[in-house]
């Protein structure tokens, strides 16, 4: 989960979700307004200019609905409507009926309800779908269509037709150009939404090239030289010996001369395969150059790591590479330099580098402590 704590009791009123928090906030910002209007609403039922009656029913309307949106959002319910989580569009419908039902009863000061109509539309400005907002500002216009009709109809007097007529036609040409601004503003939050996701593939791929050999997914020089430096810092605290092993295939150029490079290539894979199959959680793997690697095994001694090289020895042994040539056999020769706290680390290699050739000159095939 994405989570986002701040304080205790924000936390008990937005949750601890940082995407349900952005909804919950919403709501909430909707809920404040739904407080502010019934306020004034009774505002005006104190001046006389409002009747009581409905104004107490519109009060338990909208802010019976505030605490039912909090609550269907708080509690997550909203999260299997996997269109509009954040209830945008049913909030907005639902703005609509209020507004229309307030334009019906709040006198002289209807017009203000209007404001409050379009104050609910530019709420889906930011996450409803074009045609969720097209669908909103159709209901919207329909529905403040047939309230004011309605008034004209019933109560010319308090609702004079052309008034009526002229503020409809207004408020019918405003709602939707909301709407299309809705869609533009969704159809560029949709390219954004891909443009993001581009972006992060290609850091990812950039991060990877930047650490990985391509060929066998290991860790490449670089990177294994920054792991050997944390390491490095780890063993000041620790005192403990890092062993480092370079390996080196034996015979390598045969088998590309006799198999071709591909297969030399597939060599290199399985190899690289192989010794990972073979480490502990803290060691590393690095392609060090063509079919060399480089083996970091830390709080390991010399006899330790001779150990874990022998083993990894015979599960090569084991591995076929019967699929790449009939009886191939492929080998490695190996190096082991232990460091010590006073040590290089490239004075180490070199020692691990030099023990390697001792195992070439040796016959290969075996691995020699430096
Ligand atoms: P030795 O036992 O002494 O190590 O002999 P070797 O043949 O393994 O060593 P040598 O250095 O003579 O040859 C290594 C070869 O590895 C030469 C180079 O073309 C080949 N090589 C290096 N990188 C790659 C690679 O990525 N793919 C393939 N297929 N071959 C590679
Ligand atoms: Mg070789
Ligand atoms: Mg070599």
């Amino acid at each position: 989960m994405n989570r986002a704590v701040v304080s205790p009791w924000v936390d008990a009123l937005l949750g601890a979700d940082r995407n349900q928090r952005v909804r919950v906030t919403q709501s909430l910002v909707a809920s404040s307004l739904y407080l502010g209007f019934s306020a004034i609403v009774w505002l005006g039922v104190a001046m006389g200019v409002i009747d009581s009656l409905p104004a107490a029913g519109l009060t338990v309307a909208v802010l019976g609905a505030s605490v039912v949106f909090y609550a269907v959002i708080r509690t997550g319910q909203n999260l299997r409507f996997t269109g509009d989580p954040a209830l945008t569009e049913a909030q907005g419908l639902y703005c609509v009926m209020a507004c229309c039902a307030a334009y019906l009863v709040a006198g002289p000061i209807r017009g203000a309800m209007l404001i409050l109509l379009l104050t609910g539309q530019f709420f889906g400005v930011f996450s409803l779908t074009p045609a969720q907002a097209r669908r909103t500002a159709a209901v919207a216009v329909l529905a403040l269509g047939l309230t004011m009709g309605w008034g004209a109809y019933s109560d010319p007097v308090r609702f004079p037709p052309q008034v009526e007529l002229l503020t409809f036609l207004l408020v019918a040409m405003v709602l939707p150009t909301i709407g299309w601004l809705a869609g533009k503003l969704s159809a560029m939050r949709a390219k954004l939404r891909v443009q993001k996701a581009q972006l992060e593939g290609a850091l990812t791929q950039n991060r990877l090239l930047a650490t990985q050999d391509e060929l066998t997914g290991l860790s490449n020089r670089r990177h294994m030289t920054a792991l050997m430096m944390a390491e490095r810092a780890r063993q000041h605290r620790s005192r403990s010996p890092i062993s480092m092993v370079l390996m080196d295939i034996d015979h390598f150029k045969r088998i590309n001369d006799g198999c071709g490079h591909q297969a030399g290539d597939q060599v290199l894979q399985i190899f690289a395969d192989v010794i990972t199959h073979g480490l502990r959680a803290g060691d590393a793997l690095a392609r060090w150059g063509g079919e060399e690697f480089l083996l970091m095994l830390p709080n390991t001694s010399a006899d330790d790591a001779l150990v874990c090289v022998e083993r990894m020895r015979g599960q090569l042994a084991a591995r076929s590479f019967e699929h790449i040539e009939p009886r191939l056999a492929v080998t490695f020769s190996a190096g082991i330099g232990v460091c010590d706290l006073e040590d290089r680390m490239d004075a180490i290699i070199d020692r691990a580098d030099r023990a390697m050739y001792r195992a070439k000159t040796a016959g290969r095939n075996r691995t020699v402590v430096a």
